[in-house]
């Protein structure tokens, strides 16, 4: 599904991915692990194609076509999903408006037809369902006075809606409490299919308590340093990432 060649970005000038590789099959999750600043976000930014992020070297292959001059929202209509480490707030504009908007738009991506206020409706009811969250997410503002937990559901029913492909969470476990980690990676569990790939961008393996990943993969200064399965994550629990970081 997503095969990254020799990846290099730079931001504003500055190098900060140096040669990244790594392909992820559908099904699978893959978790990115490492210290802070070592490039994880810019690897999630570059993926869901936001400008800053610029291409210096390598390429990225998305279901065999090369996705570098797509711009985020044709890769969105590709099946790309990022749920945002800081989600933002869009106030005035209600959440089930805000959700019927995005689906449509990849819906006439992939040329089929918008759904309408009845059927998006009916549609919308049933991600709520599956997610077995309040029905209430849907007539706010967009994450408008939401809480830290409630932004992060709100990206996963987000998911639910969109279906894609490729999943790609940053930090989305960050200042999360047991109970919204809870919900949120029930969501997520809910939405593994046997098809549908993540990448779970986490600074702690505390989430991967709760989703299980097939890979585990350590970035630091901008290069994927180790990659193993979820015992690495483990170690990296009990030891840190001081012996990965010698070990260069
Ligand atoms: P992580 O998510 O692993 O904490 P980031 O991808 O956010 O790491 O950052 C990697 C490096 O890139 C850091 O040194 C950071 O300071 C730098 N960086 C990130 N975004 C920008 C930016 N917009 N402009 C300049 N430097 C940036
Ligand atoms: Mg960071
Ligand atoms: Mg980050």
């Amino acid at each position: 599904m997503l095969k990254i060649n020799n990846l290099h970005v730079s931001v504003e000038g500055t190098d900060i991915l140096k040669g990244i590789n790594l392909t992820v099959n559908s099904g699978e999750v893959h978790a990115i692990m490492g210290p802070n600043g070592s490039g994880k976000s810019t690897l999630s930014s570059t993926l869901a194609g936001r400008e800053e992020y610029e291409v210096t070297a390598g390429n990225i292959l998305f279901k065999n076509k090369d996705i570098n001059d797509f711009e985020s929202h044709e890769r969105a209509g590709e099946g790309i999903f990022l749920a945002f480490q800081y989600p933002v707030e869009i106030p005035g504009v209600s959440n089930k408006f805000f959700l019927q908007t995005a689906l449509n738009a990849v819906r006439k991506y992939c040329e089929l037809p918008a759904l309408d206020q009845f059927d998006f409706n009916h549609y919308v009811k049933g991600k709520i369902a599956l997610l077995q969250m309040p029905q209430d997410l849907l007539n706010r503002s967009v994450n408008v006075g939401f809480s830290g937990g409630e932004k992060k559901r709100n990206d996963i029913l987000q998911m639910a809606v969109l279906e894609p492909d490729l999943c790609i969470l940053d930090e989305t476990d960050s200042g999360l409490d047991v109970d919204a980690l809870k919900t949120v990676t029930n969501g997520v569990n809910s939405l593994r299919d046997g098809k549908r790939a993540f990448i779970i961008v986490t600074h702690y393996q505390r989430i991967l308590d709760y989703i299980e990943p097939d890979y585990v993969h350590v970035l630091y200064q901008g290069k994927i340093i180790k990659s193993g399965d979820h015992s690495l994550a483990c170690e990296i629990e009990e030891k840190g990432y001081g012996w990965l970081i010698d070990a260069e």
